[in-house]
């Protein structure tokens, strides 16, 4: 049996793997699945192709006898909370989140506002493909209704979650990538007094500022526009408006973990819970942060999907987090929010510093970066090798963490060495309190990796 589900749902080139055709299939086996009566939120972000697989998706799923309520153009955590929130059955968002604008993809949300289980997305693609779908008769055929309106309890959810503050005196700018968080952030934060210097506030699907996935690479003219605009900092969504990226005063890049550390301090200090639950190839300073404040990190394979599971499955989360600047607030909802990030972030620096002051705090780690390229198929043999090196050589390190790949764990740092999910690569990465240990073991490890790779290659 084929499969459309990937990591994040349903995702691909528009046009050419992902069609209106598919949408509307998808519908309708989504439908079939949910018993044919059921009520579905749906939503999307702003790319060209969103609406056309929208209204196709939504065809699949009235025919299939399921009332459609389109809540429009909305950030992915707004339609996720707003799914458990209202009491809907099920819902959808059409995005591709930070992929580039050819690109789009449909996520399908149970009841909870969640992500569907994997057993879930196996009886839907088998309804797709045996084509199995349930058509009802014209009595029966659901209703759509739009009702954009629905947007404004997310946002009173969110100020009430936040807090009142006073962000007067604050220059802020906000990058909105053009997408889905273009309507909300910006506004939101001059509500609450900030000064808000827009860059990309638009919704325009072609993303002619910039590439919608907040990277360094991609940040660059957003972060010498803060360094001009004299602006206390500046933040930054991808595209659905589920992350958001720091950038200092002066211009700097600030990696999400960070981002996430301060937050874990907050959290914890706000009495949230004493868990903080992360995927293993995060900064040490989570960690830190975490303890300093009487809580502790749970480890994760990577990936957000795997994150709510644990935060589900925890007995008292605070926080849930990844390095790419998405951050779960498990008392507010299990989806990342890039909104409440950012109104958080201004809320802590109108009351106790500037970011600088905030990030300082933050114990700071040197992130190396480096891969080896590795056949598919010779992943699982290499993996294997670097196991049994790692049993052999045990000096220095004092945790061996194989949750997701390997890691070593040091006493001021770690290495992570990773088969790439998407490229035929392993990746090697690490970091440590100073730049050349950081590089001195990750460069001794990508080396040992190179040498296993030549040897299975014969
Ligand atoms: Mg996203």
């Amino acid at each position: 049996m084929g499969r459309l589900f990937g990591t994040f749902g349903v995702r691909g080139v528009v046009g050419e793997d992902l069609t209106e055709d598919l949408a509307r299939r998808l519908g309708l086996a989504f439908g079939t699945y949910l018993g044919g009566d059921a009520e579905v939120l749906i939503g999307g972000d702003t790319r060209t192709s969103t609406d056309t697989l929208k209204d196709a998706l939504a065809a699949g799923l009235t025919a299939a006898g399921c009332d459609v309520t389109d809540v429009g153009v909305a950030p992915t955590p707004a339609v996720q909370y707003l799914v458990e929130a209202e009491g809907f059955d099920a819902g959808a968002v059409v995005t591709a989140s930070h992929n580039p604008p050819e690109f789009n993809g449909i996520k399908l949300l149970g009841p909870d506002g969640c992500g569907l289980s994997k057993e879930a997305e196996r009886e839907i693609e088998r309804i797709y493909f045996e084509e199995d779908g349930e058509r009802v008769g014209w009595r029966s055929v659901g209703e759509r209704t739009r009702a954009p309106e629905l947007l404004n309890g997310f946002v009173d959810a969110v100020l009430d979650y936040v807090g009142d503050f006073d962000g007067e005196g604050l220059r802020v700018v906000v990058d909105a990538a053009n997408g889905a968080g273009a309507t909300i952030t910006p506004r939101l934060l001059s509500e609450l007094g900030v000064e808000v210097v827009s860059v990309n506030a638009h919704p325009d699907g072609r993303f002619p500022g910039r590439e919608p996935e907040p990277s360094e690479e991609n940040l660059r003219e957003t972060m010498s526009m803060v360094r001009a605009s004299d602006a206390d900092f500046g933040m930054a969504h991808d595209g659905d408006a589920d992350r958001l990226i720091l950038i200092t005063g002066d211009g700097q890049f600030v990696p999400g973990d960070y981002s996430l550390a301060l937050l874990s301090a907050w959290a914890l200090e706000e009495g949230k819970g004493r868990q903080i639950v992360t995927p293993v190839s995060s900064s040490m300073c989570v960690q830190e942060v975490a303890e300093e404040h009487g809580g502790e990190v749970i480890w994760t394979k990577v990936g957000e999907p795997v994150v709510v599971e644990e935060l589900k499955r925890a007995d008292d989360p605070a926080l849930g987090g990844e390095e790419n600047g998405g951050i779960i607030y498990p008392d507010f909802h299990l989806s990342r929010n890039g909104i409440i990030t950012a109104l958080l972030i201004c809320r802590l620096v109108a009351e106790e510093g500037s970011l600088s002051d905030l990030l300082a705090r933050i114990p700071r780690y040197h992130l190396h970066k480096t891969g080896v390229e590795c056949p598919d198929d010779l992943k699982p043999r290499v993996m294997e090798e670097v196991e049994s090196l790692v049993e052999e050589e045990r000096e220095d390190v004092e945790d061996v963490i194989t949750i997701d790949g390997v890691k070593l764990v040091y006493e001021d740092g770690w290495v992570l060495i990773r088969p790439s999910g998407t490229e035929p690569l392993i990746r090697v990465f690490g970091e440590a309190r100073d730049e050349d240990t950081a590089v001195r073991r990750v460069e001794k490890w990508r080396r040992r990796v190179r040498e296993i790779v030549r040897n299975l290659q014969g």
